[in-house]
């Protein structure tokens, strides 16, 4: 789309406007790709006055096939919940005249208001241990975020249950990430890399040889700097697509290089029900994991086919009870709103039918339409910005979980993601996914081996950040280029991250 930006602040890059764009015309490119685009923006931003009774003004227009809608902001005189500065104040403007061309030209408004590049609940929960009480924080999100009631209550909640959850973890605790980035078969909304082709299988053999040289390390490493492992996960992927000897190969080295004192969970995504067994499933518990997740998304039969997703709602059903019967501390299911050729009532059947199974945990994600997706070529399923149907379902998803005792303990949005709605991760008490959540929050540090894994390195202050990638593919990561310049599993940087953090504190 075209953007036109006069923007007279010294705060805001034009990719903050980017961002904000993409609300109401998701999946656009800037400079357009179309030329023949009639989608455009037209920002203007400043400071009106002299210092002591200066405002910000914003005005935008926002156009598309042949209609517009215009609208003007003014801090003048606008007292906001919590204390602000101008970069605050310059936001507002700009978000609150966005928001209202917007639902001039649409004609539906944005459940998260303007609030965009920043993750709600750290939002929250940075407010709360400020001091503010959950109401300033809740109205801070409505009247000053323009967010829906519902989302400032989900948030701060969400927010209350993290905090909670975080009381007590010491400060050296660490994450554990484990990569497997194979599955079955491809699932047409998927956009993570993962290999689902028989050819690139042979790779797994030399793939599980180096993640376990990797494992190792990171092991002999985390000893060295003094971190306590609380949270394990091994995800991908499919990671039960693996055999058992491999399997028990991969378990086996995790088991015999870390010390598991500290461990508070450890979880393992058994995602596809096609490959749960009720042999596989004792041999992961017999190696201590204590959590599992087993993904229907759906328990509509149609839906599982129009999604290319190659198992059936009765393998799920016998998937579940192969979990239960395994004896898992807790079980998790994914379900997802807002899939093509889905409904309200198709996904509150779901909910139920995953409900009634009696799961400690389950999240709720959101559709979102990435580049690697198959289904981004399908133009009747392509991301659609208001997105009723899957705004209902999250909504009623958030009513019938709390109601049912599970409370919403980790949530995070993502671009092109439709109705502009969220993920949230729901648990009875006790059973949250702590290792989501040190994630999802940066607030310690977690390690991770293996291809597309991401390793965070966090300050004992959380001010400091720095993240190691390894090489996307697993044939990059067996076989890196000249240019892939990650050594090893990134020890060297690791060790002078903390040396300076240490040197320091000084
Ligand atoms: S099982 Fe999960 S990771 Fe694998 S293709 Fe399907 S959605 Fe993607």
């Amino acid at each position: 789309m075209k953007l036109f930006i006069d923007n007279r602040t010294p705060f805001f890059n034009p990719y903050y406007f980017q961002t904000m764009c993409v609300l109401y015309f998701p999946g656009e490119k800037f400079p357009p790709k179309d030329d023949a685009s009639t989608n455009a923006a037209y920002f203007l931003l400043e400071k009106v006055g002299s210092d002591n009774t200066s405002f910000y003004k914003a005005k935008v227009r926002l156009e598309s096939g042949g209609r517009f809608g215009e609208a003007e902001f003014t801090t003048d005189g606008y007292v906001p919940v919590i204390e602000a500065d101008d970069e605050f104040f310059a936001a507002l403007a700009v978000g609150k005249a966005f928001l209202k061309a917007g639902k001039q030209l649409f004609g539906f408004s944005l459940p998260w208001g303007y609030l965009t590049g920043l993750r709600p609940v750290k939002r929250a929960k940075y407010y709360l241990e400020k001091g503010y009480g959950a109401d300033a924080v809740r109205r801070l999100f409505t009247d000053d975020y323009s967010v829906s009631p519902q989302k400032a209550e989900l948030s701060v909640n969400t927010a209350l249950r993290e905090i909670d959850m975080l009381t007590g973890i010491d400060s050296n605790a660490c994450g554990l990430y484990i990569s497997i980035p194979f599955c079955p078969t491809r699932c047409e909304y998927c956009s993570f890399v993962s290999y689902a082709n028989k050819k690139l299988f042979s790779l797994i053999p030399e793939y599980i040889v180096k993640l376990k040289s990797d494992i190792i390390k990171t092991a002999a490493l985390i000893k060295e700097l003094g971190f306590k492992l609380t949270a394990i996960y091994i995800g991908g992927g499919t990671p039960s697509m693996l055999e058992n000897s491999r399997l028990s190969d991969l378990l086996g080295c995790v088991y015999s290089s870390f010390d598991f004192s500290d461990l508070r969970e450890y979880s393992f995504e058994a995602g596809r029900p096609d490959t749960v067994t009720a042999e596989k499933l004792n041999l992961i518990k017999s190696y201590g994991v204590t959590r599992i997740s087993i993904n229907p998304q759906s328990t509509s039969e149609r839906v599982l086919k129009r999604i290319g997703r190659m198992h059936t709602v009765g393998q799920f059903f016998e998937a579940a009870e192969i979990a239960k019967k395994a004896g898992f501390a807790c079980v998790n299911a994914d379900l997802i709103a807002g899939l093509p050729g889905d409904s309200e009532e198709g996904f509150a059947k779901s909910l139920d039918d995953v409900m009634a199974l009696d799961f400690e945990n389950i999240t709720v994600h959101t559709l979102s339409i990435k580049n690697a997706a198959e289904l981004r070529f399908d133009p009747e399923t392509l991301y659609d910005p208001a997105g009723e149907t899957a705004k209902k379902c999250v909504a009623y998803a958030y009513d019938k979980l709390t109601a049912g005792g599970y409370y919403p303990y980790y949530l995070y949005r993502q671009k092109n993601t439709v109705g502009n709605a969220e993920n949230t991760g729901y648990a009875k008490a006790g059973y949250e996914n702590l290792y989501n959540v040190l994630m999802m929050e940066e607030c310690s540090t977690v390690f991770a081996c293996g291809a597309g894994a991401i390793t965070k390195i966090v300050s004992p202050d959380k001010e400091r950040i720095e993240r190691i990638a390894f090489p996307k593919y697993p044939f990059e990561y067996l076989y890196p280029s000249e240019k892939q310049t990650l050594s090893g599993i990134g020890e060297d940087t690791i060790r002078r991250f903390f040396q300076e953090e240490g040197l320091k504190s000084l």
